[in-house]
């Protein structure tokens, strides 16, 4: 016997409730800090920001404010400022461990928004040294961005729908991680002639949506989205399964697939189809803009698929076009021929309207013919279905002619 349990996905509200209750109960933190600290959680609020970001907010803040009794009254005094940082960098973390970059990077960043706010929106001298050395900016070349025969080749390597789906609807989408992750079942929509709209919600607010229109992707998603084992309007899409065990019973568990456990299928399955390029997401988010734009997507689109709030990060994109691209893209303009291939046209189902692989010869989901040879293919299966019916009518015939004479003659 085994149950089917579905674990509730992590519940952000409690986890910045937890982390708030720890906040103000810290002995280390003055009154006048966390006074600092009640009113700028009331504008995130106004502005409708995350819980979970809310709470990163609170832990790496903390860092921070536990080393001054008044913010404000230090936040002009260089010397004051620096020394607390380079306190806060090598200070030891849980399990005795210094703290990693990461963590460190991210107490800067909350701090200079937190300051900010506090000085009417100007960074205060004394925070003139606390940046972020800017991470560098990924050298991404037009030979790393990933194709859609690259897509396909990785599809094949892999039988597991879910991860098939995963693929393809991330280089088509090119969602952020977070974006990606985020994903509900009920935020996808199929239309009848094979576009899929996702209803992607914003990395800041949780109200903050944009629609993205997909086509390459959908006979994969639409595969998974069929199977999937939840099918609830807010199921995580992606999900992973755990079979556990309790008192001696055999579980099965669900739970939202997190970025990194997903990272690290794709990398796996990349491996397996012998891919060289850099599989992470944000190589698939900058290979999807390019395959956007070389199929001739307006930049005034792209923007809103994307959800660039300006031009400028879609622009960068131009430096990731190789020169076939451009010469492709020119040829075009003029009413050229080219050697590029015509873009493959899924398989849409005339009767059911499921979207399948282009080329697919039956439907994946009803199983009608859909190409010429399948409609031929039934068509002779059927005669000779007909033909085998007609034989055994005459064998029986036969069996029965020769009863009746046997009869006959005795
Ligand atoms: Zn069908």
């Amino acid at each position: 016997m085994h149950g089917c349990l579905y674990l509730p996905i992590t519940n952000y509200e409690k986890v910045f409730e937890t982390a708030r209750e720890r906040f103000f109960s810290d002995q280390s933190i003055s009154d006048q800090n966390k006074e600092y600290v009640k009113k700028f959680l009331d504008k995130y609020d106004v502005e409708g920001i995350k819980p979970s970001r809310k709470a990163i907010f609170l832990k790496h803040i903390a860092y921070v404010l536990r080393l001054t009794p008044d913010i404000v009254a230090d936040m002009h005094q260089k010397e004051k400022i620096n020394s607390y940082f380079a306190g806060i960098k090598t200070s030891p973390v849980r399990g005795g461990k210094n703290m990693s970059l990461a963590t460190y990077q991210t107490v800067i960043n909350v701090s200079n928004a937190f300051i900010r706010w506090l000085n009417a929106g100007e960074k205060p001298k004394g925070f003139a040294d606390i940046k972020n050395g800017k991470r560098a900016k990924r050298d991404l070349t037009p030979a790393d961005m990933v194709s859609w025969e690259d897509v396909k080749k990785m599809v094949a390597a892999t039988s597991d729908i879910q991860m098939q789906a995963i693929i393809a609807t991330q280089a088509e989408a090119g969602l952020r991680p977070s974006e990606f992750v985020d994903l509900r079942y009920g935020d996808v929509e199929f239309n009848g002639n094979g576009i899929v709209k996702l209803s992607v919600r914003g990395t800041k607010t949780e109200s903050s949506r944009r629609i993205r229109h997909l086509y390459r992707c959908s006979p994969y998603l639409q595969k998974w989205w069929r199977e999937h084992p939840l099918k609830k309007k807010n199921s995580p899409l992606w999900i992973k399964m755990r079979n556990d065990w309790k008192n001696k019973q055999r579980i099965v568990a669900y739970e939202e697939y997190g970025y990194r456990a997903l990272q690290l299928r794709v990398w796996d399955i990349g491996k397996k189809a012998g891919m060289e390029k850099p599989l992470d997401f944000y190589n698939l988010r900058h290979s999807a803009i390019v395959m956007s734009k070389t199929a001739g997507l307006a930049d005034s689109i792209a923007m809103k698929e994307f959800g660039h709030a300006t031009t400028r990060t879609y622009s960068e994109v131009y430096g990731r076009l190789s020169d076939e691209d451009q010469r492709q893209a020119i040829e075009k303009i003029h009413g050229l021929k080219t050697e590029e291939v015509e873009q493959e046209k899924n398989a849409i189902c005339g009767v059911c309207k499921y979207s399948n692989e282009p080329k697919s010869d039956y439907c994946q989901n009803c199983t009608h013919p859909l190409s010429a040879t399948a409609v031929e293919d039934l068509k002779s299966q059927d005669r000779k279905k007909e033909q085998q019916l007609l034989d055994i009518k005459s064998v029986i015939k036969k069996e029965l002619m020769q009863e009746i004479l046997e009869e006959m003659r005795s």
